[in-house]
């Protein structure tokens, strides 16, 4: 942190592969904040005017510069999370899916349309619309510093809202990035300002009276954020992490399992939301399964090296998180079948793969997010469900089985499930994001993203006046007398 002399504080954000220094970026605090605030307001309703398709021109627009410039965002990505270049490139595809879906398809879900006004009301035209709320304030994480922001961005921004975002300490110009190169393309005023900052500066953002927070990071975290929008009654929709299971049936295609399940807990180095920390394996099975694991595990390359499948921890205090799950599981007798302590070596950690692991240590029941998977046995898929079900968490879940994958699925206490792949609902942009329990509430994508940012209105329109008219006091005599002989005649039976 340095103050310059017009008695600004800067923060620098690192690469957490040299530790070198990215950017300098300014602690926005609350009036900062406020005058954020103040201008995306100002702007909204000029871009809530310009109709769906007009947002729809300009958003399509924002999703080729992306696209025309995606080296650069794909390099500052890198620098400042120092990801892998395929994880990179992985995030950025995501992005323009996720873009042209909600700018696709806003108009189709949002506008507004007819509904039966039933037998009470048959005198009425009923419709339904999803105005825009006004300004919605973007919490980003720094794991996915441009693909998870991109959700709640994407839709606000199709529905007529505009945003202020305040991404991580940790990525802050990736933030910048987007808001800049969406500048470029939208004439105007900004739709999207960024604030940059610390906690403090997220605090104020709930505090600040935006119509909505979008909030992405740790539960704990969620926990603050939702109490600082208690003050204003602004709503929030929190993602809060999780602590996915995968179950594998004896009928699954181990080597598909496998695969997904080494991918779906090492890629990115474990630092995903749905990343996969927890196996339940069917016993028949395990042995088996667990081999193919610790193989294909073990065939991962880490560090700061150009063909590297796994690259560094983004947070430094993160990887002594990590190493207190293993060493916690290891201390209660778990089996270290790659890996272990050892394999946390900052700001890197080797795949770590542990087995029969106590279903109390904190490498099942706190979220690790590191290259750790745990692998446990399970006598049949009814205990492997059990125990799935048994976090406080509640995100994502995958199923591996040939006959009773979506039978498995359906009893998961998850808000998301992919049956014989890993993570697929991600890239869905049609399919709702969001967990339960302490994975958080709301959702992002899809149409119920969509209408996450907006205000529904309920719209009656008298077409001809009735003859029965039981919301008026100069209703006819036996007006109720004879909806009562209506009820009876059409639910008395
Ligand atoms: P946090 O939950 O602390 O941070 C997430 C975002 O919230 C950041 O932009 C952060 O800003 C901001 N923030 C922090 N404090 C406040 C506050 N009081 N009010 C409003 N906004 C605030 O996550 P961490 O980065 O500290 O990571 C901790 C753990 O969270 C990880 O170990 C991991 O388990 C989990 N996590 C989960 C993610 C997910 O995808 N669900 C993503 C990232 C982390 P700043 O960065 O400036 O502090």
């Amino acid at each position: 942190m340095r103050t310059t002399e017009q008695g600004v504080s800067l923060f620098t954000s690192f690469d957490p592969r040299t530790g070198e220094a990215v950017g300098e970026h300014p602690v926005d605090d609350a009036a900062a904040v406020a005058a954020a605030v103040a201008a995306a307001r100002a702007a909204q309703p000029r871009w809530d005017g310009l109709g769906f398709a007009g947002r729809k021109q300009l958003l399509d627009a924002w999703r080729r510069l992306i696209v025309a410039r995606a080296g650069e965002l794909i390099d500052l990505i890198r620098a400042e999370t120092g990801k892998t270049a395929d994880d990179a490139r992985l995030e950025l595809v995501l992005v323009v899916d996720h873009l042209r879906w909600a700018a696709a398809n806003a108009e189709r879900v949002l506008r507004r349309r007819r509904v039966a006004p039933g037998l009470l009301m048959f005198n009425q035209a009923a419709t339904v619309a999803y105005r825009p709320l006004g300004v919605v304030g973007v919490i980003g994480p720094w794991n996915y510093p441009a693909f998870i922001p991109m959700g709640p961005l994407s839709a606000a921004l199709a529905a007529g809202n505009t945003v202020v975002l305040k991404p991580s300490e940790l990525t802050p110009g990736v933030g910048k990035w987007l808001a800049g190169t969406l500048a470029e393309v939208v004439p105007g005023p900004a739709v999207v300002h960024v604030v940059t900052g610390f906690g403090e500066t997220g605090a104020a953002l709930c505090r600040s009276g935006v119509d909505k927070i979008a909030f992405t990071g740790s539960s704990a975290t969620g926990r603050r954020v939702m109490a600082a929008c208690a003050e204003n009654l602004t709503p929030v929709v929190i993602e809060g992490g999780g602590k996915d299971a995968m179950i594998v049936d004896r009928d699954a295609d181990l080597a598909a399992a496998a695969d997904a399940a080494v991918w779906a807990s090492m890629s990115n180095a474990g630092q995903t939301c749905v990343g996969l920390e927890r196996v339940y394996v069917v016993d028949t099975v395990a042995d088996r399964f667990l081999g193919l694991v610790r193989d294909r595990a073990a065939a991962l390359r880490t560090g700061d090296r150009p063909d590297a499948d796994l690259g560094p921890i983004v947070m430094p205090r993160q990887t002594e998180i990590i190493a207190g799950h293993v060493r916690d599981a290891v201390a209660r007798g778990a089996r270290v079948v790659l890996g272990g302590e050892e394999a946390v070596v900052p700001p890197f950690v080797t795949p770590v793969v542990l087995a029969d692991v106590p279903e109390d240590s904190t490498a099942l029941t706190e979220e690790t997010f590191g290259p750790v998977v745990v692998v446990n046995r399970v006598a049949d898929t009814d205990e492997a469900v059990e125990k799935a079900n048994a976090s406080r968490y509640g995100l994502g879940a995958s199923v591996y089985a040939r006959a009773d994958g979506p039978a498995i699925a359906a009893k998961l206490k998850a808000g998301m499930v992919s049956v014989n792949a890993v993570i697929a609902f991600a890239g869905i942009p049609a399919l709702p994001f969001g967990g339960v329990g302490d994975s958080g509430f709301g959702r992002v994508h899809g149409p119920d993203g969509l209408r996450e940012f907006s205000r529904t209105q309920a719209v009656t329109r008298q077409r001809f006046r009735p003859v029965l008219r039981p919301n008026s006091y100069r209703r006819p005599a036996g007006t109720m007398t004879v909806l009562i002989r209506m009820i009876r005649i059409t639910h008395g039976r």
